[in-house]
């Protein structure tokens, strides 16, 4: 078999001979195009823009593509396929407000970071009626709806890119799409409506994008038999950690309350309380919280949660602030501590409905049972802030729980299901950073699923069209990753079961998890075990370093039973929700199971494991759907329009796969053309006269007249089947005549 190598080589003999086009890597990994003018024996004489010549090996050269082929919607049609043609041609559309490309089956999104005319109904219309077949996320939409109804099967669109990338954008503007085309029944409207709520309590500024999702989310639309949008179900996946602001809702809350609810929730402004005041970022240039607050308000009213339960949302999110403002003093000589009691206290207690000494009681003790006795253990001020600041986050990933459940009961699909949906899927992609955390390590174990289940329907498809035409499948080889989440999930010895394990030992700590790491894996391919804390796991994308300090802690989760006690005490009905809902998470019933020793009270599954779990349930869902794949790209890290980091675009292209999809085909057959248009296309060039003249006779003619070698292509029933670089010749032959 040929491989890749071999075919390099030879690309690079036709660039010595033909003296094409080439790039050239620049010393800061930046490619530029010039044209060899002259050779002499492993090296040449190059020429590049601003009148630059200079002298390389040949083998630093890459060969380009020709003119002609600036800027094709679809990468596959370009005959050389290398990273600088790719980004080449990226780039030349997105100077022309063409953000979006195809890569085969994958359609690559490029953020604009500004207002482009490509949305809104004429758009829309135009992508119905197949008027306009340009990549768009409309495009991929409408495949998506037209395949469901033929095949009735259900489909996903699954999008991906990294902080910043447009995820969510995309997924909106896939969501008006379905909307628009399967309207009628007015449910469209609160299904767009969950948008502004869940990004209001879902996302934050970073400093990576102004809008930051804090969450996965997977959207099911379900339609009826006649493609009309009969509901709708949402499913969130564990959240990452905050961002450099806090959830949105907080400020429009403070900004846009009217006077009654400030004084019923005893409101400040924003920077009055000490959670948002950490940040020291109170605004979003461009952004009016509290016209946001309207537009959240309102959404609430078409989900139609009630008045009453709008009421109880805000009361809780004023509770959370107030948690911040409770302070501790002193109570004895060993430096235990209880809430002062002030205003800050006495409005928690309010909002939330408790007893003033039940809360200074749940802020100010822990029990624990030793032996058959229930111990009353006090505080100290870091326990007690502890305490306080996880019932504060408690609280608010409970009412973000509630609001989706809520959601899902007003979009509910009734009785009269087909079953037949499209899922939208808006997750966090692959992270790769200086310090990588246990946040990184879920999120990339998330994203090396995912792959997974894109190499496999890249694979399947290529396999397909292969077979269809009758050619040889055997003759292309595919990669898996399967090694690498062998390394995540095997048991007992994996990273999971190992950091699961480790969590449940009192004594354990980052280091003995990491040299434990180390013990038992070393051997495997995938890992490596670094100094100090650290280890390595060669991912799909790319080395990624973790730094194991805070995994043990951020994956044990602990739950507090004093909080939900103290929650299920209240005279409202939201904290007791949030007690029940906790309690549910817990692995063991809660009566009676006060834990025996230690600081903790009762371990709810280990954050990991609920992660897994979630995944499972997510992978098995996209496994039933005919997949869509969109990638989107973030061009610069400062969020502005017109600026296009090759290097940044790279290293996306890399991690989100599309290289990789790139790479298949290049270790496949990716130039395909019916046998008509090849004999059309090349036929004039034929020297001698061929006695027949039916495409296939001609095509081959051709093959062999331009010495194209056997390994080179396969003929198939209606196509021919090249490997890269191999039109290109043939293309410029046919252009210089
Ligand atoms: P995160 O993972 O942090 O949630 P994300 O990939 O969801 O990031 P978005 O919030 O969708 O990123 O996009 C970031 C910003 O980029 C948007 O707020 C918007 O300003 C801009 N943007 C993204 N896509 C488009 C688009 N198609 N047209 C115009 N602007 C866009
Ligand atoms: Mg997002």
């Amino acid at each position: 078999m040929i491989n890749i190598a071999i075919t390099d080589l030879i690309t690079n003999l036709i660039l010595y001979i033909q003296k094409l086009q080439s790039w050239f890597q620049l010393p800061d990994g930046s490619w530029e195009l010039g044209t060899i003018i002259q050779n002499f024996g492993s090296e040449s004489l190059i020429s590049l823009p601003q009148g630059k010549v200079l002298k390389v090996n040949l083998e630093s050269l890459v060969p380009a593509n020709p003119d002609i082929l600036d800027g094709v919607d679809d990468l596959m049609q370009l005959s050389y396929l290398n990273e600088p043609s790719v980004l080449y041609n990226l780039e030349y559309r997105y100077n022309k407000d063409v953000i979006y490309t195809k890569a085969g089956p994958v359609l690559v999104a490029i953020n604009p970071f500004k207002k482009v005319l490509l949305y809104g109904n004429n758009y829309i219309e135009a992508y119905k009626s197949k008027s306009l077949e340009s990549p768009h996320v409309y495009a991929v939409t409408d495949t998506a709806m037209r395949e469901m109804i033929r095949d009735e099967v259900n489909q996903s669109i699954i999008i991906s890119g990294e902080s910043g990338a447009g995820k969510t954008e995309t997924a909106k503007i896939a969501m008006q799409y379905l909307a628009t085309l399967g309207g009628g029944s007015g449910i469209e409207y609160e299904i767009l409506k969950t948008n502004p709520i869940l990004e209001a309590f879902g996302n934050a500024k970073t400093l990576r994008n102004d809008n930051s999702s804090r969450f996965g989310k997977l959207i099911e639309i379900h339609f009826s038999e006649t493609g009309k949008i009969s509901g709708a179900r949402i499913q969130t996946f564990v959240q990452c950690s905050e961002g450099e602001r806090s959830y949105h809702i907080f400020y429009q809350l403070c900004a846009g309350a009217s006077n009654i609810l400030r004084e019923n929730l005893k409101l400040k402004n924003a920077d009055e309380f000490r959670y948002l005041r950490q940040s020291n970022c109170f605004t979003i240039p461009g952004i009016d919280d509290a016209e946001h607050f309207q537009v959240v308000m309102d959404a609430l009213d078409i989900v139609h949660v009630k008045k009453e339960d709008q009421d109880s949302v805000f009361a809780m999110l004023s509770a959370v602030l107030w948690l911040g403002e409770i302070s501790f003093t002193d109570i004895d000589s060993d430096h235990h501590v209880e809430p002062v009691v002030d205003e800050a206290l006495i409005n928690v207690a309010t909002l939330i409905k408790c007893e003033v000494e039940d809360l200074k009681l749940a802020l100010s003790t822990r029990k624990m049972r030793v032996g058959n006795d229930t111990i009353v253990q006090k505080l100290t001020l870091v326990q007690a802030i502890d305490a306080r600041d996880a019932l504060a986050k408690s609280i608010y990933s409970c009412l973000f729980d509630w609001l989706v459940e809520q959601i899902n009961k007003s979009l509910a699909v009734g009785k009269r299901r087909t079953g037949r949906s499209i899922s939208i899927l808006d997750i966090y992609g692959f992270e790769s950073f200086e310090r990588n955390s246990f946040e990184q390590f879920c999120i990339n174990y998330a994203n090396e699923r995912l792959q997974q289940h894109f190499n496999r329907h890249l694979f399947k498809l290529e396999q397909e069209e292969y077979i269809q035409d009758g050619i040889d499948w055997a003759k292309v080889d595919f990669e898996d990753n399967q090694d690498c989440l062998n390394l995540f999930e095997k048991k007992p010895l994996g990273l999971q079961s190992l950091l699961d394990e480790e969590s449940t030992f009192p004594n354990a700590t980052d280091l003995t998890f990491a040299n434990k790491l180390k013990q038992h894996l070393n051997s495997n391919p995938c890992f490596r075990g670094e100094r100090d804390k650290a280890f390595t796991v060669c991912h799909y994308a790319g080395e990624v370093t973790y730094d194991t300090t805070g995994f043990l802690e951020k994956n044990r989760d602990l739950l507090y039973l004093d909080s939900i006690q103290l929650l299920s005490s209240c005279a409202c009905h939201l904290p007791q929700a949030f007690a029940a809902s906790m309690l549910a998470q817990s692995e063991k019933p809660v009566v009676g199971a006060l834990h025996k020793s230690g600081g903790a009270d009762s371990q709810k599954l280990s954050v990991m494991t609920k992660f897994k779990g979630q995944l499972f349930q997510l992978m098995q869902r996209l496994e039933s759907t005919t997949p869509h794949f969109i990638r989107c790209i973030k061009p610069n890290n400062f969020q502005s329009p017109g600026t296009y980091n090759q290097g940044l675009v790279l290293q996306q292209l890399r991690c989100c796969g599309v290289l990789e999809v790139v790479r298949i085909s290049r270790s496949g057959f990716p130039t395909r053309m019916t046998h008509q248009k090849f004999a059309r296309r090349y036929g004039f060039l034929l020297l001698d006269h061929v006695a027949s003249q039916d495409p296939l006779s001609v095509s081959v003619a051709i093959l062999q007249q331009f010495n194209i070698l056997p390994e080179m292509y396969q003929v198939g029933y209606t196509k021919l089947f090249f490997r890269t670089g191999q039109i290109g010749v043939l293309e410029d032959t046919r252009n210089h005549t």
